[in-house]
């Protein structure tokens, strides 16, 4: 597909425009869209590309109102949609209203910024002029009064109504008002300073601030660590009450009635289980690699890295922390595995040694599958993808602790088992793009731990809202304000951003093998 060689891919969240399609998604689309028309060759579209995949990160939730699409203008195919759309230089961004007719020829953002926050203002400017039809699905963005307040329960139907005081410049009313756009039983008004009425009232003296005014007419403020957006929107996404729209709503009391087959085992969110490492590790080997009957070539060197350093002991930390029978396993299978000369193994003998070393005394690898902290409220929701995760954030920790030699070895072995055995192809795809474009980034024991962790929270911003969402278990950007306040900081502008030194304090530690549950384990 022409999307291959452009800047953009599918798991950047941007609409792919091509001569082919763009006519049907730009045209009489529900949603406001904002196009980047750029040229594959051009040095500043390369340059801005970063930017403009991080708004796509940043504004996912604003997508049923407004979505972020792109064309390359540099392909055969494609070069006379962007003369017929006017466009003489690159990247060129433009803003089409809901429901634009053919031949319309959308606004240019002239001089645009080169910043996520500066280029999100940019598109609420524009939303705010958009001119009728309004799109559906966009919530009112103008402020709101004392009069509207009054009556506002007689006319929607939500169980709250966060309301954000600022000052007539501040745009977090606006984003947080989109960010919770696909939420049920929530609404969100932003109210100025100059409401006079109403900040008496409640008797608001910082701006911005945020406050919960429920039916029975009481108001309480919203506590967060940082007055601003992302802190605002989090809190609000997690109310009780609140569930995405076409979500059932999240079992409160623990899932006794979690529609499995098994018995549901109680567990802490906030920590680790053996029982889960264990069970990747058993479906992974019985399991997963056992769909390849005879293992060669780029299989065979991945599961070689694979098992060895699942096996690896280094300066008194086991890369795989088990129960000393699992870790006699590994190592059995690792001598096994690097003695094998040949192009090629059989499974078979692979389950060979998988099952016959379970007669060597004090070597085991467990049977079956127990899900402990990755359960899932449906049989067919978390458990081995959530143990796959789990077990390399624990490896890429324990590389750390033992100062193994080459920084990028549990990662690239991760890289090669997922190319070759993940059963999950797209997924397999997806971390392949990722390891692409920036595992070259990582040059220290302590960057591969950060890699892994900001990359699953890419994948979690993908997949927030998607089909395979838990309901009982939200894809947030990790760790939480409430399980790491230290991790989650604001910059001057007010934007979020990590704390990169304390996310990893807080990853060296959740993921250390003394902190591993063994509850469950036979
Ligand atoms: P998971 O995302 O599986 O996370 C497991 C646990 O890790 C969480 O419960 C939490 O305690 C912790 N955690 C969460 N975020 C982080 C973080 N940033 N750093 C450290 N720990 C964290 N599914 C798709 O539908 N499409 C895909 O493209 C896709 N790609 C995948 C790629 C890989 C390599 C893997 C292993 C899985 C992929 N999946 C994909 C599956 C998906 O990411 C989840 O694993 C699955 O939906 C189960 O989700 P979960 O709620 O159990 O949480």
């Amino acid at each position: 597909p022409a999307s291959e060689a452009g800047l953009y891919s599918e798991s950047d969240q941007v609409l792919l425009l091509t001569s082919e399609n763009v006519e049907l998604l730009l045209m009489n689309s529900t949603a406001a869209t904002v196009v980047e028309f750029y040229a594959s060759w051009c040095g500043h579209c390369v340059n801005f590309s970063p930017v403009y995949r991080s708004l796509a990160r940043d504004i996912k939730e604003w997508k049923p109102a407004v979505e972020l699409a792109a064309i390359d203008c540099a392909t055969d195919q494609n070069r006379k949609v962007c003369t017929n759309y006017g466009i003489t230089g690159y990247p060129t961004i433009k803003f089409f209203h809901a429901y634009s007719k053919a031949g319309s020829q959308g606004q240019a953002f002239k001089a645009f910024p080169r910043d996520v926050r500066g280029l999100r203002h940019k598109i609420i400017d524009k939303l705010e002029t958009h001119e009728e039809p309004w799109p559906p699905a966009c919530p009112p963005l103008e402020p709101t009064s004392q009069a509207e307040i009054d009556s506002f329960f007689e006319t929607n139907n939500v169980e709250h109504l966060a309301l954000i005081f600022e000052d007539g410049k501040s745009y977090i009313g606006r984003e947080v008002t989109l960010d919770l756009l696909q939420f049920e039983n929530v609404a969100v008004r932003r109210v100025l300073n100059t409401e006079e009425g109403l900040v008496t009232k409640l008797g608001v003296t910082e701006f911005p601030s945020c406050y919960l005014y429920a039916p029975a007419g009481n108001f309480t403020r919203l506590q967060v660590h940082f007055e601003a957006r992302t802190f605002y929107s989090y809190a609000l996404q997690r109310l009780p009450g609140v569930v995405r729209s076409g979500k059932p709503p999240p079992v409160t009391t623990h899932v006794s009635t979690n529609n499995t087959e098994e018995p549901w085992r109680p567990f802490n969110r906030s920590r680790v289980y053996m029982a889960d490492l264990e069970s990747a590790l058993h479906y992974s080997l019985r399991g997963e690699v056992a769909a390849h009957t005879v293992i060669k070539g780029e299989a065979l060197s991945s599961l070689k890295k694979y098992i060895s350093v699942l096996a690896k002991y280094q300066k008194h930390f086991h890369y795989f922390p088990g129960r000393p029978v699992a870790i006699n396993l590994l190592r059995s299978v690792n001598s096994w595995l690097q003695n094998q000369t040949g192009d090629e193994i059989s499974y078979e003998a692979l389950r060979e040694m998988l099952d016959n070393s379970a007669q060597t005394p004090d070597t085991a690898l467990p049977e079956g599958e127990r899900w402990v902290g990755c359960q899932g409220s449906q049989p067919h929701l978390r458990r081995y993808p959530c143990g796959v995760w789990t077990l390399f954030h624990v490896l890429t920790v324990q590389a750390k602790n033992a100062e193994g030699k080459d920084p990028l070895e549990v990662l690239s072995a991760m890289r090669s088992y997922v190319r070759s055995f993940f059963g999950c192809r797209p997924c397999a795809e997806h971390f392949e793009n990722m390891a692409r474009e920036s595992l070259r980034e990582v040059t220290t024991l302590s960057s591969a731990v950060l890699w892994l962790w900001s990359r699953h929270n890419r994948v979690n911003n993908r997949l927030a809202g998607a089909l395979s969402e838990d309901p009982n278990f939200p894809k947030i950007q990790w760790p939480s304000p409430e399980m790491c306040s230290a991790c989650h900081t604001v910059k001057g502008n007010g934007e979020h951003s990590w704390n990169n030194e304390q996310v990893l304090a807080f990853l060296l530690s959740y993921f250390s093998s003394s902190s591993i549950l063994t509850d469950y384990l036979e």
